[in-house]
This record gives C-alpha cells, sequence and structure tokens, in this order.
C-alpha cells in the first residue's frame, strides 16, 4: 500500500465517522461538552430597559436643568409596579434597576452635584447609559449554535436564557489496548526488559480533552489469538486505540488481528514523521486506530487522526488546531516524501510567532512531549525551511 497523505488520511477518517446521540445534562457538567442543537432564545437580554450606570434617569429633552428627585429605583424593582417619570424630574437610579417608564436616558452620578432633593444635570442624550431590552439577544435568536463547544461564557448564556440542562453529544466510549510483551503497568516493579506502558496514560488525558471517555483494557501479548479476541471485545466502544505492532515486523500482530476481528482496514501508513505505522479501519459501528507503539508516535496520531474524529462524533464544528505560520530560527532539513511534525514550543517576541523546536526529535523519546504547545509542519515535500524562515503549525496548546 503506498503511503497517503495526512490531509487525504484525516478527510477518509472524518467522511466515515458517524454522529453520536445527545443527552441531556446539568449546566454544572456542562464545561467543554458540545452543544447539539442550536439554542433559541426564550428569553430577551437584557428582559427590560434597564440602567448601566448608577445615577439618574430623566428624559434627555429636560436636561441640563436642575431637577426634583422624585424617587429611587435600585436593581431589583418590580418592572410591572414602577412609578412614570413626570417631565421635568428625575429618579435616582442603580446598575441594572428597570428604567421608569417616561424616561429614556441615565446620567451618571459622577456628572452631577446632589443639592437636597434637587440635582443639577448636565446635557444628555436619549439612550445615553441605558440598556435596551433584547439588545443584546433578542427572542428567537440563536443564542448559541449547534456544535459550539461550551465554554465559560456559553454557560453563562444558557444560565441567563433559564436553560439548568442542555442537550450535548454523547462522549464517545474509547477503548484503549496496548499490545507488546514487554508493557506493565507503572505500580508494576519492572523485571529486566520490561517497560511501563506510558501510552495509556497519555492517550487516556488526550481522549478526555477531545471530549471522549477512555476506558483502558489493558495489555496485550504479542499473541495473534489474545490480540483478535481483545479487539472483539472491544467492538461494543464506539472507539478503539491499539498502540505497537502495527509496523511491518514479524511480531507486529494488529493487522491480521483485525482482520480476523472481521474489522475492515480502510488504510496503513501515512506519509508522517513521527506515525507512519498507522492503520485505520471500521467494525460494525466501531472505528479502530491501530497506533505505532512508541509513544511520541501515538501522540502525534492521536493529534492528527483521533481527536479530529471524536470531535466529529459529537458534531464540534471545529475539528482541526488552528493552523498558524510561525518562525523557525533554527531553520529545518529533511528529505522529501513524508511531512515531519515536530513538538515545539510557539512563544511570541517582537517579530511575531516563534517556534522553538525541542531538540530530541527520536520517536521514542518522551523528553519532547513534557512541555509543547505546537506541532510545527513541515510539508511532505518540503526539504530546507531556512534559519528564520516560516514554516506552519497546529496550535495543541498542551
Ligand atoms: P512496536 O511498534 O510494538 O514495535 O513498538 C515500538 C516501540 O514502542 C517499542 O520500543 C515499544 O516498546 C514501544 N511501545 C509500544 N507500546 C507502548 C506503550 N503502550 N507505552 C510505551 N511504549 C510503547
Ligand atoms: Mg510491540
Amino acid at each position: 500500500m503506498a503511503l497517503l497523505a495526512v490531509a487525504d488520511a484525516q478527510q477518509r477518517i472524518i467522511a466515515l465517522t458517524p454522529r453520536l446521540a445527545s443527552e441531556s445534562v446539568h449546566l454544572r457538567d456542562a464545561r467543554h461538552r458540545i452543544n447539539a442543537a442550536d439554542i433559541i432564545a426564550t428569553r430577551a437580554l437584557p428582559s427590560f430597559d434597564n440602567s448601566a450606570m448608577d445615577g439618574y434617569a430623566v428624559r434627555a429633552s429636560d436636561v441640563p436643568a436642575t431637577l426634583p428627585v422624585t424617587a429611587v429605583i435600585a436593581a431589583g424593582a418590580a418592572v410591572t409596579q414602577l412609578p412614570t417619570l413626570a417631565p421635568g424630574t428625575a429618579m435616582q437610579i442603580f446598575t441594572g434597576a428597570p428604567l421608569p417608564p417616561g424616561a429614556d436616558a441615565v446620567i451618571i452620578v459622577e456628572d452631577v452635584t446632589r443639592r437636597g432633593d434637587t440635582v443639577v444635570l448636565p446635557a444628555a442624550r436619549g439612550g445615553d447609559n441605558v440598556r435596551r431590552c433584547g439588545e443584546d439577544i433578542a427572542v428567537g435568536e440563536c443564542a448559541i449554535t449547534a456544535g459550539i463547544k461550551l465554554g465559560a461564557g456559553a454557560l453563562a448564556m444558557l444560565a441567563a436564557q433559564g436553560c439548568s440542562t442542555v442537550q450535548v453529544a454523547r462522549r464517545p466510549r474509547v477503548a484503549i489496548i496496548a499490545t507488546g510483551d514487554e508493557l506493565v503497568d507503572v505500580d508494576t516493579p519492572l523485571q529486566p526488559g520490561q517497560i511501563v506502558d506510558s501510552s495509556a496514560h497519555m492517550l487516556a488525558a488526550q481522549i478526555r480533552e477531545a471530549g471522549g471517555e477512555p476506558h483502558y483494557l489493558g495489555v496485550i501479548a504479542d499473541e495473534p489469538t489474545a490480540m483478535t479476541r481483545a479487539l472483539q471485545q472491544a467492538l461494543s466502544f464506539d472507539v478503539v486505540l491499539t498502540t505497537g505492532g502495527v509496523s511491518a515486523g514479524e511480531r507486529d500482530y494488529v493487522r491480521p488481528a483485525l482482520a480476523a476481528a472481521g474489522i475492515e482496514l480502510e488504510f496503513w501508513k501515512v506519509a508522517m514523521k513521527p506515525g507512519k505505522p498507522f492503520a485505520f479501519g471500521l467494525g460494525t459501528s466501531t472505528l479502530v486506530f491501530a497506533l505505532p507503539g512508541n509513544p511520541v508516535s501515538s501522540l502525534v496520531a492521536f493529534e492528527l487522526f483521533v481527536r479530529p474524529a471524536l470531535l466529529a462524533m459529537q458534531g464540534a464544528a471545529t475539528l482541526f488546531r488552528l493552523k498558524v505560520p510561525v518562525r523557525l530560527p533554527t531553520g529545518f532539513e529533511k528529505s522529501a516524501g513524508r511531512a515531519h511534525f515536530l513538538r515545539a514550543h510557539v512563544g511570541c517576541d517582537d517579530r511575531g510567532l516563534v517556534a522553538e523546536v525541542h531538540h530530541k526529535q527520536g520517536s521514542a523519546m518522551l523528553s519532547s512531549i513534557v512541555n509543547w504547545n505546537a506541532l510545527v509542519e513541515i510539508p511532505a515535500d518540503t526539504t530546507t525551511i531556512v534559519a528564520d524562515g516560516i514554516a506552519m503549525a497546529w496550535l495543541t496548546g498542551e
């Protein structure tokens, strides 16, 4: 099989990714969930004309003047019981208090002089310091579109609309299967030749960040039957991730096990570094991502392929990270053929965004994925980025 271009692999995966159903969650559990349907405002915001400042409510046409103060209106005053502002009078008013009928402006307290029961007021224009009913959101307007990831501000909007629950996409259930006779759990004392299954913890974190629910199914031995059985048992999940065993070596049993478990292989090997030996397959209703063994390769393949799929399953409007041009002070050289994804830290200097590429880029080394916030993409056909040249970087924010 020829190497597939990264963008083609991404497109094929997204095209084959099903949408999950939605569920209702309480507002306090809704942070970072994907909004399932347009939220149409049933309340105008603000829901009544009110004062934006502490001051005096007036008719703009009455000022400048010294006017008698006939009432005090505080926030929380009942809108239905407000006194009407008579011509040639003023009312003291506080931020958020309903504007009395008849008033069309508020003069801020800093600009007036209070003299007993009267107040000396400067000129004003109609609408000054008044928040009009519905100026933020009118009834019937879309307050939050479907596909938005609910952040803190969207939660405020939901609360203001009186929505204590919200329909969000169900979390994708993602199984993690590690393969390799050398792998043991983090709490198991290491025997000579053994290493910790570190990718399981990394992938669980990546799954959570993408809105999924990780389920660790453990380490499977490098043995075809055990691997086939593990895959078959995992087909009740929405997504299965395997790590390792997917290269071309004699002991790489994942691909034959996929076939034996009835999983259709869509493609194998992508023109990228790290992460070339990546395979994608489909069960009846399960996406199967066979990630390479080296942890950095797994991490990059997850970023590029699994994360967008998990977001697509949830109906997210934005599937991919923001991609921005960055300066590479060190430049970069490679041969043509595969796109490289360099773990880097992007910051800003007086010339704009600049990427500090980690100096240890080996896919078996964990150093480059400890403190990074971007993947710098050197396209497949590019061989040279000169010093201080520009490359594109996916901002991962890790
Ligand atoms: P493989 O593709 O199975 O030959 O694995 C490639 C390399 O990645 C080997 O050095 C493995 O020991 C290592 N590796 C595979 N899976 C994991 C994992 N889950 N955690 C950490 N290292 C792994
Ligand atoms: Mg292995």
